[in-house]
């Protein structure tokens, strides 16, 4: 049934099923939402939230997830951790497109009361994230949001870490660096990014991981993301993942958000500039005819998610600075 999930998935919304086999038992507790409960969970196991698809373009994390349960379905890989595999927003992933009405990947708060599709799909996943880490209380949480951006990358692939006061473990960054993630952002500040619900309410080991570039299906280079592949299988499975020097990745914190407060706005680059690419100080980045002249200052600052053509009042870009990989010598 699992190599199958993700086309009954797209063909149509299934029944709500369960089955037992050998190694695992699963149940299909909503449209995109699967859950695999080994028959032998190991010492090791944490309870791992898989996600993708919140924007519904982005398929290279979709064809991952579907090796991932393929390998289960084919008795290749052992499952010894709880797993909940989401698909976010399914009606775009028809669509193929990023979204229908609204950036679901903004909506993951729990006072969210806005009505709408986007809203409603993003109450069901906050409680079904909710139950299943109420369900394995006793297990260490994970949440990996698996996304691919819109735009080339001076780092095709990099991991995005959501505000929170308690720093992030060096062993999570070590095997972020194993899996073959070239760099890691900090955010700031709170964004109510799927990844960011995980680790606020949940205090869950959650990143946000950006896996290339977006592409259609049957087009994503997956042979890059081979160790990606690698880490999602050994937590599956309830394995020690591996681990790898923090140096290998360009670390990133957010300073400064660039929001577009009028409709006299533009960003003073080219459309096609790759993410992490540096300004000098002094550079003017953007321009508002409300907020003023956006200028880098103090230290080279890099650009990251620009895109000017987002709604008023939302963010149009940020701005990031280099940091020391965190458990590097002098650190
Ligand atoms: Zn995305």
């Amino acid at each position: 049934m699992l190599d199958q999930w993700l086309d009954i998935t797209l063909d149509g919304t299934p029944p709500v099923r369960s089955g037992v086999l050998a190694a695992y038992g699963y149940t299909l507790h909503a449209p995109g939402v699967v859950e695999i409960i080994p028959a032998k969970q190991a010492a090791n196991a944490r309870a791992c939230v898989f996600s993708a698809a919140v924007h519904g373009n982005e398929t290279a994390p979709v064809e991952l997830i579907g090796e991932l349960l393929c390998a289960i379905e084919a008795g290749v890989l052992r499952p010894g951790a709880p797993l909940l595999v989401m698909l976010g927003n399914i009606p775009a992933l028809r669509a193929g497109v990023r979204y229908i009405d609204t950036n679901l990947n903004r909506l993951f708060h729990r006072g969210l009361a806005t009505p709408g599709d986007e809203p409603d799909r993003a109450r069901a996943l906050m409680a079904q994230v909710d139950a299943f880490y109420a369900r394995h209380a006793a297990l260490p949480p994970l949440h990996y949001d698996l996304h691919t951006a819109i735009r080339q990358s001076r780092y095709p692939r990099f991991a995005l870490a959501p505000f929170s006061n308690a720093p992030v473990c060096l062993a999570h960054w070590r095997r972020l660096a194993a899996a073959g993630m070239q760099a890691a952002l900090c955010q700031h500040r709170h964004s109510w990014t799927f990844s960011h619900y995980s680790r606020h309410y949940h205090a869950a080991e959650a990143f946000t991981l950006e896996l290339g570039q977006v592409a259609p299906f049957g087009h994503n280079d997956l042979d890059a993301l081979a160790p990606m592949l690698a880490l999602l299988k050994t937590l599956a499975g309830g394995g020690t993942p591996a681990e790898a020097c923090t140096e290998r990745m360009a670390f990133f914190r957010v300073v400064q958000e660039i929001r577009r407060e009028s409709d006299d706005f533009h960003l003073c680059f080219a459309d096609d500039t790759p993410n992490f690419t540096a300004f000098a100080p002094g550079t003017r980045i953007a321009h508002d005819g409300q907020g003023g002249d956006t200028r880098v200052s103090g230290e080279p600052l890099h650009v990251v998610f620009p895109n000017a053509q987002v709604e008023i009042g939302a963010r149009a870009a940020l701005l990031a600075a280099r940091t020391m990989a965190p458990g590097a010598p002098g650190k």
